[in-house]
């Protein structure tokens, strides 16, 4: 069922955040895009958002019709007040505090506020974004209490009714994939497999049975795992 509510996703050009825009474009009457340049290394997932989206328009009408602009827009302090693997070209490794430094403190917490900012600007009433407590990091943004602390938070601040719609929150990956399913049969998921981008290394490579992608990164792993553990369901 559809609702008149007017959308905009967080959408990176990763495998969850397509997987939410296809969620969303099932939903809601407009969908509007958007996403962060940071200095991420792994970059070039901005690179192939727009083909993505052109895509994802080509794969149904009602969908052409509900997707709105997009933007892109620069975040480019963050990399000047962190210090990540994910903005830095050092290796991947764990912290004392048991976090991986990956972790860019407060990222997620960022995005939804500028989102929200946007939003607000744009007359959109739900924020859509992949965070998800099952598989992620260990990352604290991503939790459900995070998002709900910060959907009170913002709704305070700004004298809104922002809605923050987490629809991977509880599932794992292999499960997104059947999310995608679900929204979008296997021309989505085909269109997620060959042109998202996941690699943290911002490597595009060789098309894997999973997708793109260095293969050994934690986010390639985790990818090419749920997709094993998806086609091996799917198969059975
Ligand atoms: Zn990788």
């Amino acid at each position: 069922m559809t609702t008149t509510d007017r959308a905009l996703v967080l959408f990176s050009g990763g495998q969850d955040s397509t997987t939410c825009l296809a969620w969303a474009l099932q939903r809601y009457s407009h969908v509007e895009t958007v996403a962060f340049d940071y200095g991420q290394r792994h970059a070039i997932e901005l690179q192939v958002r727009p083909a993505i989206l052109q895509q994802m328009a080509a794969l149904s009408p009602e969908w052409a019709t509900r997707l709105g602009p997009d933007h892109l827009l620069d975040l480019g302090l963050l990399g000047q007040i962190s210090d990540t693997a994910l903005t830095k070209d050092v290796a991947i490794q764990m912290q004392d505090n048991g976090l991986p430094n990956t972790f860019v403190p407060g990222r997620n917490l960022l995005f939804m506020m500028v989102a929200a900012t946007l939003a607000y600007r744009r007359g959109l009433n739900v924020l859509v974004g992949g965070m998800c407590e099952t598989d992620y990091s260990g990352y604290p943004d991503c939790r459900d209490d995070s998002m709900k602390a910060l959907q009170v938070a913002l709704n305070l601040g700004m004298a809104t009714r922002l809605k923050l719609e987490t629809p991977l929150m509880w599932i794992n990956k292999k499960e997104t994939w059947q999310l995608a399913q679900q929204e979008g049969g296997a021309a989505l998921v085909e269109l997620i497999r060959s042109q998202t981008h996941t690699c943290y290394l911002g490597e595009r490579g060789q098309l894997h049975a999973w997708g793109h992608g260095c293969g050994h990164c934690p986010a390639c792993e985790l990818r090419a795992k749920g997709y094993a553990e998806y086609a091996a369901a799917s198969a059975a």
